[in-house]
């Protein structure tokens, strides 16, 4: 099953990171990325650029972005009709107590922590694949 996925990261090289880790786990996955949260908002809209945009199957989510609409764009996705059971994982490298509640609070579904070594962050992107890409059933491969 070929899944799309949302990334929400301002920065290229953990892009690049990412999306590498990702498809050596589960070749079958697209990233789509996007540097902050009203891009993100764009895509899920298809707005302008974005207006052949895929639906994703998951978002993953920076909370350190430059705009600092990261908590709002969790807040938009978790109201929305149309977007709300999309599972949202926020991937930062804070582990701030009051971010990782906040994040929760506004229904994120997981929180990880961006490892700063390149080996532990190659581990974490590796399980998050083997769990969120192959272990969990997601709400898209549902039939109505
Ligand atoms: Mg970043």
């Amino acid at each position: 099953m070929n899944l799309q996925l949302l990334l929400v990261e301002d920065n290229p090289g953990d892009v690049r990171l990412f999306e590498e880790c990702l498809r050596e786990e589960y070749a079958g996955v697209t990233v789509h990325a996007v540097p902050d949260s009203i891009q993100a908002l764009h895509y899920l809209e298809r707005r302008g650029l974005y207006h052949n945009a895929c639906r994703p199957d998951l978002i993953v989510l920076d909370l350190n972005l430059p705009c600092h609409g990261s908590l709002h764009l969790i807040t938009t996705v978790k109201a929305h009709p149309h977007w709300a059971a999309i599972p949202l994982v926020v991937l930062t490298t804070s582990s701030a107590a009051h971010e990782v509640r906040a994040a929760y609070q506004a229904h994120a579904n997981a929180f990880m922590v961006k490892p700063s070594s390149l080996t532990d962050f190659t581990t974490s992107v590796r399980s998050f694949a083997r769990f969120w890409l192959m272990t969990a059933t997601l709400p898209s491969e549902i039939s109505p």
